[in-house]
């Protein structure tokens, strides 16, 4: 979505709002299509006192398997980005700021980009998920295995040999 924001850096006191289903089904990450449903928007633009601002909120379902027992898990995830919109930018590396070049912005660009940026770096299903037993790959957060689980200790292992 391509925004003419010509009025709104001009207009002091301006606000418009955009509300629409943006969908990103065709980002792949590793090997997995996580949005599977379209991403919510609602972005809000304001000019106040010659500072034009945006805040964007955003409500998609993010769906990938856990880091730790691979079970596919689907979130609600709810987050507000916000930036500075600027005619033109003088310093590069900030992403606090955002050019908007000729006054057009490209929102879905933008929404696409904070989202990505946002994404968990680690994915559980709950935080306590137990994982996956090494030896037969059992899903321990449905129960424990049959499998010896003691570990041996390769200090005490090796104390051990010495002692022999
Ligand atoms: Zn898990
Ligand atoms: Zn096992």
């Amino acid at each position: 979505m391509l925004l003419s924001l010509k009025d709104i850096f001009v207009n002091d006191g301006m606000k418009s709002e955009y509300k629409y289903e943006l969908s990103l089904s065709d980002i792949e990450l590793s090997g997995i299509y996580p949005f599977k449903s379209d991403v919510s928007v609602n972005a809000v633009i304001e000019n106040k006192t010659g500072l034009v601002t945006i805040d964007i909120d955003v409500e998609y379902l993010y769906c990938r398997p856990c880091d730790r027992c691979f079970v596919e898990v689907e979130t609600l995830m709810n987050e507000r980005f916000s930036h500075r919109l600027v005619e033109s930018l003088e310093s590069e590396d900030n992403d606090e700021y955002i050019e908007a070049t000729d006054c057009k912005l490209d929102l879905s660009e933008l929404v696409t980009t904070d989202i990505l940026l946002n994404l968990p770096s680690k994915y559980l299903c709950k935080g306590d998920c137990q994982g996956l037993c090494q030896k037969c790959g059992h899903n321990l957060n449905l129960g424990e295995c049959d499998c010896d689980k003691r570990e041996i200790d390769p200090r005490l292992e090796a104390l051990k040999q010495l002692l022999d």
